[in-house]
């Protein structure tokens, strides 16, 4: 994400000029410069509502011989301890044949799968081999669609299976139903309207692909953030029914990941100038409060000193129902109304050096903790859509263990 690059100080005061444009396309993908190929009033398509999650799906491990925990899940068949959070699936390659994409890590290689939120259904006596069983799964695949999809199974010998911990879930010789073409995620096209190209740009004519970031302008011309990534083909181009030799331009795509309607409502207080109080968040969902930060992102204090160590920040912890809301509070408890301290777990290790607010050691008093108490709780964390996200679920002692190890002094009231 460009968002706080050097180049959009100078995008900003070429927005001011054009009151009413509310989106700037930055392309910063396909030449070295960043280049800006316009601005326009409103993207229609741009929020959508968001598909449901789709149904489990069913994964076969073939020949296998389960281990500890996974051997523990299939003794108890039937129940709800049959349950694993997690899967790896790790590609046990032939020698000297790794494919051209693989890279080796510490606990595998980049050709590895995960399987999530698995419940074993079914097992019966292998056919590959004698004492060994064939596994029946229902779960998910963790799709992470920067990495590429698991549509062809890689040539291997075997694949290694571990826990989250890397704890060892035993192996197997095959596996089914995890490499697969998945149904393509549904193309919502958007249309540019009334869309100002800059100079210099070759006209915008039909089939010209457009790739671009998409960043919301504040009404005082200063960039609010990004609204995700563009890339389409212009399917046609009319002039506006805003005038003044502004364009509508079809598209024949949209944004790789949209966002969820409500956050229209979010990026519309930013366009006014951004939140003036706190706990402006508490009445979204979880979904809406973790765009909230991804939004909050964008406002922190560029270059801005951290405020001194030793300083005392309030966290208001009324609000505090979900780990999400936790992240839009201690934002503003460092940063004020609007502010970001972080959005997930490593984030929130990241502010915690320096650079985001807040120089360490402080001292942090969260009131209300009870509220956190109450719902921060040990369990398996599905928040909503977001699939890649899924896992155990993070809790106030996770919390608490991170800033004990920034020695930061917290407070619990
Ligand atoms: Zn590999």
């Amino acid at each position: 994400m460009p968002i706080g690059s050097p180049a959009l100080g100078s995008v900003a005061m070429t927005t001011s000029a054009l009151s009413g444009a509310r989106w700037l396309l930055l392309d910063d993908y396909t030449s070295e410069v960043d280049v800006t190929p316009g601005v326009c009033h409103d993207i229609d398509g741009l929020f959508v509502d968001l598909e449901p999650v789709p149904p489990p799906e069913i994964f076969s491990l073939l020949g296998c011989d389960p281990a500890g925990p996974l051997l523990k899940a299939l003794r108890h068949m039937g129940t709800e301890r049959a349950w694993l959070p997690s899967i790896a699936l790790v590609p046990v390659h032939r020698p000297q044949q790794r494919p051209a994409r693989c890279r080796q890590h510490e606990h595998g290689c980049t050709c590895d799968e995960e399987l999530i939120d698995v419940t074993v259904v079914d097992q019966r006596p292998s056919a590959a081999r004698a004492g060994l069983v064939d596994l029946d799964l229902r779960g998910y695949i963790r799709l992470l669609p920067e990495w590429g999809f698991p549509e062809e199974k890689p040539d291997v010998m075997g694949f290694r299976l571990a826990a989250l911990n890397n704890e060892k879930l035993g192996e197997c010789l095959d596996v089914t139903g995890v490499f697969r073409k998945r149904p393509a995620a549904p193309v919502r096209p958007v249309t540019l309207i009334g869309f100002r190209p800059e100079a210099p740009l070759p006209e915008v004519v039909e089939g010209r692909r457009i790739t671009a970031s998409v960043v919301a302008v504040q009404r005082d011309g200063r960039i609010a953030g990004g609204a995700g990534v563009l890339s389409a083909t212009v399917v046609s181009v009319c002039p506006s029914r805003l005038g003044d030799g502004l364009l509508d331009i079809a598209l024949d795509g949209g944004i790789e990941e949209p966002l969820p309607s409500g956050t229209r409502e979010i990026f519309q207080m930013w366009y006014d100038g951004g939140p003036a109080e706190p706990n402006l968040w508490a009445c979204y969902d979880r979904l809406l409060r973790h765009e909230w930060s991804g939004l909050a992102i964008s406002h922190r204090l560029q270059g801005l000193p951290d405020k001194p160590a030793g300083t005392t920040y309030h966290l208001d912890g009324r609000f505090v129902t979900d780990i999400d809301a936790f992240y839009c509070a201690i934002g503003e408890a460092i940063n004020g109304p609007g502010g970001y301290f972080g959005w997930n777990l490593s984030a929130l290790d990241d502010c915690l050096g320096h650079g985001w607010g807040a120089a360490g050691p402080f001292r942090l008093v969260w009131h209300h903790s009870d509220v956190a108490r109450r719902h921060l709780t040990p369990g398996y964390d599905r928040p909503g859509h977001r699939l890649r996200d899924w896992g155990p679920s993070v809790e106030l002692n996770d919390l608490l263990e991170i800033f004990s190890e920034h020695d930061i002094e917290v407070e619990l009231r």
